[in-house]
């Protein structure tokens, strides 16, 4: 069976969940070969190899800290002509894509992002993209070349599919070109104690509606009962009242949690974009007319601030 490369999105060794997402999808091609790179790349072979790598090859070096990601597009480039795999897939992450991007130039291959989808055609993976504010799904294949595919976070649900995959070196030898542009300075975002957005089960939006960021606390509090992340439609975060990086649509994040809670938002086809794949959708709005109602398992016409917060405490009550 031919191999499949799967670049592991890793933070110190823990395998983020995007990447066990990518793993299960890539083994409907082929057998996953993981790669991972950096400080703890071999602590991701367990997890990997749970979810199906059948090898997992690693490198570390100071060059994948200190520089942007032309030392990890090298290691790609190794591990590309180590294996000489039927696909090559990333995780749709800014850091994935620009990797991809990169490689496909390298290896003169076709590259598809933001895949939502990934099967085996008779001719290869064909890819499964939501394009146009999810107006319309299209399935592309990649005619030229290996096949680079990045796919998006909540694509797939993960399925473990225990392999024997065990950490191996890679040796990667880096170009000049690895070195051009160094890290002066990281700062880590606060930490807020939520689940990241894109990978949290339970999500609660704020939108206009919240009308202001001195509410957006009404909307914390419901998400922290639930433990859920908080996400924001493009309306509040343009407003200055929420960050862009919290933002749901799409020009924002795609969320796909088991339990979606918007509340004052009014269902734009840009926001339903970014998370009407969510498996359970509940809107709180006092227009009963918002095209949100179309959408949703359960609605409550209502002002969410008489709403929200009656659920927060019902939430707190009945977890004890
Ligand atoms: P509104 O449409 O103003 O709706 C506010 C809602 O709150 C109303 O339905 C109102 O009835 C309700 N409300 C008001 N007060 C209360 C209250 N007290 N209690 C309960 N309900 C209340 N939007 C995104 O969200 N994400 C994107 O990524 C995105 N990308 C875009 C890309 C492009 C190219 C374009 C053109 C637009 C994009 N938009 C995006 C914007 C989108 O079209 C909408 O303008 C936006 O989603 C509206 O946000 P909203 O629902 O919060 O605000």
């Amino acid at each position: 069976m031919a191999e499949v490369l799967v670049y592991v999105d890793h933070v110190d060794g823990a395998v983020r969940k995007p990447t066990l997402e990518l793993l299960t999808l890539a083994r409907r091609i082929g057998e996953p070969v993981a790669v991972a790179l950096g400080a703890g790349a071999a602590d991701t072979a367990a997890t990997a190899a749970e979810y199906g790598a059948v090898r997992v090859l690693t490198a570390d070096a100071p060059e994948f800290a200190d520089y942007l990601v032309v030392p990890k597009v090298d290691a790609l480039q190794a591990a590309y002509q180590a294996v000489n795999p039927a696909a090559v897939l990333f995780p749709s992450s800014a850091e994935g894509k620009e990797i991809a991007a990169r490689l496909a130039v390298r290896i003169g291959s076709g590259i598809i992002t933001d895949a939502v989808d990934l099967e085996q055609g008779a001719e290869g993976p064909v890819a499964t993209q939501s394009v146009f504010a999810a107006a319309y799904t299209t399935k592309s294949r990649i005619t030229k070349g290996t096949p680079v595919i990045t796919v998006k976070p909540n694509s797939a649900a993960p399925e473990a599919a225990p392999a024997a995959g065990a950490a191996e070196a890679l040796e990667v030898s880096f170009s000049e070109q690895a070195t051009g542009t160094k890290v002066v300075s990281r700062a880590a975002r606060e930490s807020t104690g939520r689940p990241d957005l894109t990978e949290a089960a339970i999500v609660v939006s704020g939108g206009r509606g919240v009308g202001g960021a001195e509410n957006f606390p009404v909307v914390e509090a419901l998400a922290d009962s639930l433990g859920a992340a908080v996400g924001a439609s493009r309306a509040a975060v343009d407003a200055g009242w929420y960050p862009h990086t919290n933002q749901v649509g799409q020009t924002g994040k795609t969320v796909s949690p088991q339990l979606y809670i918007a509340a004052g938002i009014s269902g734009a086809i840009q926001h339903r974009a970014g998370m009407q794949t969510s498996k359970t959708i509940v809107a709180v709005n006092k227009d009963a007319e918002a095209p949100i109602f179309d959408l949703v398992d359960y609605g409550v016409v209502g002002d969410l601030f008489e709403v929200v917060p009656q659920l927060t405490e019902e939430v707190k009550t009945r977890k004890g």
